[in-house]
């Protein structure tokens, strides 16, 4: 099963007709079928690294300020608690577990109601530890790469680069001009996964352009668990490319 990380932008994605959302949809229509989706989203990050464990996950609308037609969007995707614990056995070691108190939040449906629309495929959320170095989710990604033998969908969700202070002044704005310091750190990324660059993907966060593109690593974090469980021989492709309100990178990567 190839493993994808889609730049989720703005929760507005999963109502509007955009760009942004065609693409979620070709790259889902372009994927084989899962047999189930293992989601790892920047909107669950906390201490530890987590499982949802309902067999019915709740949509979670993890944010405010929107449109009330944001608020109703359901997507009624089953759980899988086999799955859930078959990821608690693989992080052993870890502070691990399954948890109730989470369902599926706006990184992982505003996307899945494109790739995935029918909602009939087991999903699970894993959360982001926020508490880890760059290089432990990288090796979270790499223990979580036996799944894909068994035909889960590893799906990271966040953004390449996420400066929500720069962001906010153009949002809204397709083409607001994207200042250097995204332009460049986008280009490097894009560079670092197609080489499969452990070392570099690690140390950019703490980068100049690194610390501008992520002055909270939370939108970060969810790449290393995709490029942590591919392969070297995985093919890299990036099915989205492109900055929205200027510096948000909606760069979406597929491995093999
Ligand atoms: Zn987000």
């Amino acid at each position: 099963m190839p493993v994808v990380f889609v730049g989720h932008g703005s929760p507005m994605n999963a109502i509007e007709d955009n760009r942004w959302g065609r693409g979620w949809a070709a790259l889902g229509a372009a994927l084989p079928r899962p047999r189930g989706i293992l989601a790892v989203s920047a909107h669950w990050y906390i201490r530890g690294s987590y499982l949802t464990a309902a067999i019915r996950p709740e949509t979670i609308h993890d944010f405010g300020g929107f449109p009330r037609a944001l608020s109703e969007v359901s997507y009624p995707a089953p759980g899988d608690p086999a799955l859930a614990r078959r990821v608690v056995e693989l992080l052993d070691g870890r502070r691990t577990g399954l948890r109730d108190d989470w369902g599926l939040d706006h990184g992982t449906w505003s996307v899945l109601v494109h790739s995935h629309p029918a909602a009939d495929i087991p999903v699970v959320q894993l959360s982001v530890d926020l508490r880890l170095p760059p290089a432990e989710h990288l090796a979270i990604g790499r223990a979580l790469a036996p799944l894909r033998d068994q035909g889960v969908l590893i799906v990271g969700s966040g953004n390449v680069t996420h400066n929500l202070h720069d962001a906010f002044r153009h949002l809204g704005d397709a083409d607001a001009p994207t200042p250097p310091w995204a332009s460049r750190f986008d280009h490097d990324l894009a560079a670092a996964l197609v080489g499969h660059d452990h070392a570099f993907l690690a140390a950019a966060p703490g980068t100049a352009d690194g610390r501008l593109a992520h002055p909270s690593p939370d939108h970060y974090l969810p790449l290393l668990y995709a490029a942590g469980a591919a392969d070297r021989d995985d093919p890299v492709t990036f099915p989205v490319e492109g900055f929205d309100a200027g510096s948000l990178s909606m760069r979406s990567v597929r491995y093999g």
